[in-house]
This record gives C-alpha cells, structure tokens and sequence, in this order.
C-alpha cells in the first residue's frame, strides 16, 4: 500500500501470472493462425513455434509473406488460414482489421474457435470500428509491453517481457486457460502477465500515447526554448538534455528500482537541487489536461473523432506530421543531429 493523493488509499490489485500459473498442453493439439506477419506477428510466430505450438500464417501475397516462407512457415490467404485454424490471431495494423475481419475471418469463425487480439481498442471501441464477433466464440487478448523485435529477443534470452492479458469472451468455459497457456508459449509468463480488461488496456496505451508521452516531449521542447532563449549553444543543450544517451540511462534506472531511488547515482549536488527546486514543476495544469484526455479516451469520442478522420483522409496523419517537422524545435534539433554525426 501506497499513497499518491491525501486522504486516498491505492492498492496493488491485479493479478499477475508466472510460467507455473500456465500449462501450454493445453493448446499443444491446437492450430493457431497469426494474421499478419509484421512486427508482432514474426516474433510471436516464432516463439509459439519454438515452443511446440502449431503454427501457421495468413497474409497477403507481398513481401511479408515471402518472409514467413523464408522462415519456414506454411502461408495462406488470411481467409483460409483462419479457417483451418482453432486459434486466430490478428496482429495486422489495428486501422484496416475491421475491412480484413469482416470479409475474411468473420465467415470463418466456427463454434469454438478462438479470436485473440495484441490490443484491446478495436474490441473496446467496437461500435465505432464495426468488429463485432459472434458470441459463440472465446475472444482474449495478450497484449505485449514490448515492440516485435524485444518480444523475440527476450524470449530466446529466457528474460521475457511483461504483457496485459484479458478475457473478452468466454463461450467456451476455457478461455482462462486457453489465454494462460497462449501467454506462456508467447514468452511472457517468464516475466510476468498482468490481468486487465480489454477497455484498461487500450486506455492505458492510449494515455501514454495522448498524455505521457506529449507531456514530456512538452517539457523537453520547454527546456530546449528556455536554454536558446538564454544564449546557450544548441549543441551543448541537446547534449546536456538527451542526446548523450544519459537519459535513456536514467529513464532504465526509474524503470527499474524506482523514480526516486534513482537519485541516488547521482551527485549529492543534482539530489539536492531537484528535491529543493523539483516542486515548481507540481504543475495542476498537467493533471487538468491529463484528465481532459482520459475523458475522452474513456467515453470514446477519441476513438469516433480518428474514425471520423480515417474515413474523410486518404493518409490522415500526413499534415500534422508536416507542421510537427517544420517547428523551429524540430529543424534546430536536425542541425545539431547531423553536425554531432559529422564527428563519428
Ligand atoms: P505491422 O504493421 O508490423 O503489421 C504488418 C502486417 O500486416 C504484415 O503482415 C502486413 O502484410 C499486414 N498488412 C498490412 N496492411 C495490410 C492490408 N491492407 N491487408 C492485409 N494485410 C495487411 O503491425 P504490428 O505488428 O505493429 O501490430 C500488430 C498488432 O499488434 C496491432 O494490433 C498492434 O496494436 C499490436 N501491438 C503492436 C506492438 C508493436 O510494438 N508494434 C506492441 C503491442 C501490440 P503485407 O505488408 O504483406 O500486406
């Protein structure tokens, strides 16, 4: 037990599973389909196969599929795979399921099959993205804290990597099972599976990606702005913020013993002056807007304003990205990028 605000009291509460929570044999007479051979679906192809699961993989005639045949796995159409296969995996880009599940895989879908997602929006959201799934069928979800490429790596190196799993749909009455022992033969069980609801995942994911996520990248584009204003050269200010790669140090070291804890590989010096000074920046605008985007995370008018804008704009990111790139912020930080490269 921990306390953040006065007067309120936060618990540890979900549960979180381990290898010995989980038996593969469960799904070791199943064939599963991995829909999309990209980022996720290559690394959990693999390590389903590496550890003993029937695995096959429904793509598109392009160059994934030539991968997957590379790497020695049987290819289908994403229809025929998805009806072979007891367990249908969808690890294609979350904005063209809904076209791919309702033409493909929805025909498909028999009395006991199951319909595993690596996120929980488009089932979140679903009256917005038009995926709705038959009720006879187990929907769950392994939702990796990790890119492709991590989910392979600490699988091979036995570390594994932490995941949220939930259950959507049981129609089968061993979705539970079905669910722990997909997370052990994916690898995550190794490290640990955090038991969430599809709908906390995807706002979890989607906060960090609203909220935290441009919240620092503020503070960063502010520390930059306030140094240049005051004369000091943007090389050593880039340096001295991020581009020394000491962050991403410290950033692992919060991440592992803890945001305070880590003051200690710092100087007496850097301790007490944040201690002191740290406090101007408990700044009540942040946890306003912070809140103004989980409301609209949680009541879904995120979710109806994207589809709105995928359905109007052919590439519907293509103009903010122009305005992001042509910020003073972002040309000075390409300038002293390429100078810094010159010296490698
Ligand atoms: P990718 O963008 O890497 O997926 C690419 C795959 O999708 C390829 O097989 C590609 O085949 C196929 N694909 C793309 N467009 C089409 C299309 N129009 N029709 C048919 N197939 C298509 O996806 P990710 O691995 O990044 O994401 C998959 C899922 O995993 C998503 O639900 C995502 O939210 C989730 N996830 C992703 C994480 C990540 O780190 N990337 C982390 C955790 C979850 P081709 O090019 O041959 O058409």
């Amino acid at each position: 037990m921990y306390f953040l605000s006065q007067n309120k009291e936060y618990e540890a509460k979900a549960k979180i599973y381990r290898d010995n929570d989980a038996d593969i044999n469960i799904i070791k007479n199943k064939l599963v389909a991995i829909i999309g051979y990209g980022n996720q679906g290559r690394a959990q192809a693999m390590n389903l196969r590496d550890s003993g699961i029937k695995v096959i993989i429904g793509n598109v005639n392009d160059e994934y599929k030539e991968k997957a045949l590379k790497d020695k796995f049987e290819v289908f159409s994403i229809s025929d795979a998805s009806n072979k296969a007891d367990i249908i995996m969808m690890l294609i880009p979350d904005e063209i399921q809904a076209d791919i599940f309702n033409n493909e895989i929805l025909p498909n879908l028999k009395k006991g099959k199951v319909l595993e997602f690596a996120t929980g929006y488009n089932i979140t959201y679903k009256d917005v993205t038009g995926i709705n799934p038959p009720e006879y069928i187990d929907i769950i979800m392994v939702a990796p804290r990790m890119i492709g490429l991590g989910v392979r790596e600490t699988y091979i190196s036995g570390e594994g990597y932490y995941s949220f799993i939930a259950i959507e749909q049981d129609a089968s009455g061993n979705a539970k099972k079905i669910l722990l022992a997909l997370a052990k033969a994916l690898g995550t069980t190794k490290k640990g599976a955090i038991e969430t609801t599809f709908a906390e995942e995807a706002h979890l994911d989607l906060f960090t990606e609203q909220a935290f996520g441009p919240a620092l990248g503020n503070v960063l584009r502010t520390s930059v702005q306030v140094l240049l204003d005051a004369g000091y050269p943007p090389e050593a200010i880039f340096v001295e913020l991020y581009m020394s790669g000491e962050l991403s140090f410290t950033l692992k070291e919060i991440g592992e013993i803890g945001l305070i804890e880590q003051m200690d590989f710092h100087s007496q010096t850097s301790q007490y002056g944040s201690l002191t000074r740290g406090v101007r920046y408990f700044n009540p605008t942040i946890e306003e807007s912070m809140k103004k985007s989980l409301n609209e995370i949680q009541s879904g008018k995120f979710a109806r304003e994207w589809a709105k804008k995928q359905k109007s704009e052919r590439d519907p990111t293509a103009s903010l990205k122009k305005v992001a790139k042509t910020m003073p912020f972002t040309i000075i930080e390409k300038k002293v990028r390429e100078k810094l490269k010159k010296f490698k």
